[in-house]
């Protein structure tokens, strides 16, 4: 069983406010499915309870710190994964929406028995590439929030995601601190796809485990039909 006084630790120590019995507790289940998954299907390379706990779960829940308003209500996480930052978000979150994407039959199987084990009721799992989401009738421009973690490069995540967003929506990536620095307003991408680069947040990890910075877009009008592109043109010739 989890360390639940170690998470809640650490909970707390990003954010007062979480620092509680039943988040600890969540977060502790979460914990030790992973790793009983983890044997057989291989959903993570992190495997030391403190850094799954500070790499995926405080990773996650650094998403909330450069948003003070948190108004969205809906929120879909392109390429989750084991659930990353989706189902910490969805934890701390349960009044809003969360919608985990995934590609990998493997990691959807997963998603749905932590859903059903930690009875989240707030979570909807979308088993699918996000170019073919993202030109459903049901989900184009539906969404307040899309995020993602260690999916593509900046301009082809904003390629992926762009179009899932309603005008006045945002779009929020982790980057390396290499990658941010690369990531201006001037960017073809911003403007073809009908976003603007609205700020970026640095964070350092407890414990020296690293430091990233978190890239926030405003979705201002309409994605064009024609994107996203298939995964290869997008590959090939990146906006
Ligand atoms: N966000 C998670 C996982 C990153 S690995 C984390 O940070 O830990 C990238 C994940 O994206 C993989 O699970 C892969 O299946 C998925 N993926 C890659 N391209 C995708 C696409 N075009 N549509 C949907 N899922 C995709």
């Amino acid at each position: 069983m989890a360390d639940i006084t170690m998470i809640k630790n650490y909970l707390v120590q990003a954010d007062g406010q979480l620092g509680t019995d039943e988040l600890a507790l969540k977060f502790a289940a979460l914990l030790d499915l992973l790793k009983e998954w983890n044997e057989k299907f291989n959903l993570t390379a992190i495997t030391d309870d403190r850094e799954v706990i500070i790499k995926h779960f405080i990773d996650s829940i650094v998403l909330v710190k450069p948003n003070k308003s948190q108004s969205w209500q809906t929120i879909i996480d392109i390429g989750t994964g084991a659930g990353f930052p989706g189902l910490p978000l969805a934890i701390i979150f349960p009044e809003k929406q969360l919608f985990l994407s995934d590609a990998n039959a493997k990691k959807v199987t997963f998603l749905k028995h932590v859903r059903e084990s930690l009875g989240l009721k707030n979570v909807t799992i979308l088993h699918g590439r996000s170019e073919d989401l993202s030109n459903s009738k049901q989900l184009r421009e539906s969404f307040d929030l899309a995020v993602m973690r260690a999916l593509a490069a900046f301009p082809i995540a904003l390629e992926l995601s762009s179009g899932l967003v309603k005008p006045g929506g945002q779009v929020m990536y982790y980057a390396s601190l290499k990658q941010a620095a690369e990531i201006t307003n001037d960017m073809k991408c911003f403007k073809e796809l009908g976003c603007a680069l609205a700020g970026k947040y640095d964070y350092v990890l407890p414990e020296d485990m690293g430091n990233h910075t978190i890239i926030s877009v405003n979705k201002l009008w309409k994605t064009p039909f024609k994107y996203p592109r298939a995964y290869g043109a997008m590959k090939k010739k990146p906006l």
